[in-house]
């Protein structure tokens, strides 16, 4: 008799009629747009002019109101996509991933088949002229440290003898942070106050504006489906529970965390203020872009068996390219486009997303539909794809040189930081995240 199949292999995500790369929808422009073509489908909640936040989905430069596309699509997706009428997406995701694939692929057979042009073309609004919020009510947000090239990184400027602590290849490291101040992307981002510290012991410390504001790239990896108190999600089931993902900027004031993060790690370093794009990349989208973990060097220890799974191990990482861009005030007057300041893989983290979620109720702490998971920084191996200003300005030694003769070692005001992402594979059509922005204004 074959094995029983893990809950987890049987609702990880598979390659279907939806990711065909052939596939076009009748919505105009939708089949040239970089992020969102039909494969895409991307959730989140919008509202245009005068109606309330409700839930939709990306298509080429337009949306499709989730709740209003339920009069006309089958039983099981319209009873989903009326859970749409809402200002999250908690309660569209509570049905299921079961549930959601079931209206994406409903939403997908409507936005390519031409004979319903003209029922569905009420029912979709110009992005441009939608306001755009956080896509689920976070109740907890956790942000981890898997990004090993930036712990590495980080790790030599504040420890150079001892860069990784021993944990670190055996635990997942992270905190609890704060969620009431994550915002969507473009949201001016004010600039923290708080204690810094001289180097030197006997100067006491100030309290001021900082003046290491830094950027992290970061995935926002968004819990689809929780766990009771007490019960654990077994490492073969953990990556069912992912409903997609997002980026994230985890902005940190650096001169404040170096003085605050001992014993107990980051706090008012990192809770002043964190920007997600409002577009969530459903698991089932991403399915083609499933890769292997990179393997771990033969020195490093093995996972302990309650982190380890094969078939996580075999397609657990997602291949999405990630870059950060930004624009100072002096650019923008003088019309010049953002600078690329790096770009980079996110299979840079050490722990796959099923890892963290496992890792995370390994103690039976429960999670939530709707809490929000951040990778930690994510750095490549060198200096092209370094995914904080602290790393490729090496903690403020080397300014960066920018278009127009600015330089920076970290943000000023007025500076715009912008984050993007794609996965694209030969033979599918590629698929991005939009975008996550925001400008940093004084204190
Ligand atoms: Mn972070």
């Amino acid at each position: 008799m074959l094995g029983r199949l893990s809950e987890g292999a049987a609702t990880v995500s598979k390659i279907d009629f939806t990711h065909e790369a052939n596939a076009r929808s009748w919505v105009a422009g939708a089949a040239d747009h970089p992020d969102f073509p039909v494969q895409n489908l991307p959730f989140g909640v919008f509202s245009a002019a005068g109606s309330l936040p409700r839930c939709g989905v990306a298509i080429g430069d337009h949306i499709l109101d989730l709740a209003a596309a339920a009069g006309i699509l089958p039983s099981a997706a319209a009873d989903v996509a009326s859970s749409g009428a809402a200002a999250s997406l908690n309660p569209v995701f509570a049905h299921g991933a079961a549930g959601v694939d079931e209206l994406r692929k409903a939403v997908f057979s409507i936005l390519t088949d031409a004979s319903r042009h003209d029922e569905v073309t009420p029912l979709l609004v110009q992005a441009d002229a939608c306001e755009m919020y956080l896509p689920f009510e976070i109740g907890d947000y956790t942000d981890f440290y898997t990004g090993i090239h930036h712990a590495e990184n980080i790790g030599r400027q504040l420890r150079p003898d001892n860069p990784l602590m021993p944990n670190y290849k055996y635990v997942p490291i992270g905190y609890h942070g704060r969620s009431s101040s994550i915002r969507p992307s473009g949201v001016d981002v004010r600039r923290p106050l708080g204690q810094t510290k001289a180097p030197d012991a006997a100067t006491p410390p100030v309290y001021g504006p900082t003046r290491r504001l830094d950027y992290e790239l970061e995935m926002a990896i968004w819990v689809g489906k929780g766990n009771s108190l007490g019960q654990p999600i077994a490492i073969g089931d953990a990556g069912g529970h992912i409903a997609g993902l997002s980026l994230l900027n985890d902005w940190s004031a650096r001169d404040v965390q170096a003085w605050e993060y001992q014993p107990l790690g980051p706090f008012l370093a990192k809770n002043f203020h964190s920007t997600v794009s409002p577009w969530v990349v459903t698991a089932q989208a991403l399915a083609p872009f499933r890769v292997a973990q990179p393997a771990r060097a033969d020195s490093d220890p093995a996972p302990l068996p309650h982190l380890w799974d094969a078939s996580d191990q075999a397609a657990g990482a997602f291949a999405i390219m990630m870059d950060v861009r930004m624009r100072t005030a002096k650019m923008r007057a003088e019309n010049r486009p953002a600078f690329q300041l790096s770009k980079g893989s996110m299979t840079a983290m050490y722990w796959t997303p099923a890892q963290l979620i496992a890792h995370h109720a390994s103690s039976g702490c429960n999670l939530a539909i709707g809490d929000l998971l951040g990778t930690g920084t994510l750095s490549g191996s060198d200096k092209a794809s370094m995914g904080s200003m602290m790393e490729i300005s090496l903690g403020g030694r080397e300014p960066i040189g920018l278009p127009g003769g600015e330089t920076r070692i970290f943000l000023e005001d007025g500076d715009e930081v912008v984050m993007g992402a794609y996965a694209e594979r030969e033979g599918f059509r590629r698929i991005g995240f939009g975008e996550c922005r925001a400008c940093v204004v004084g204190a």
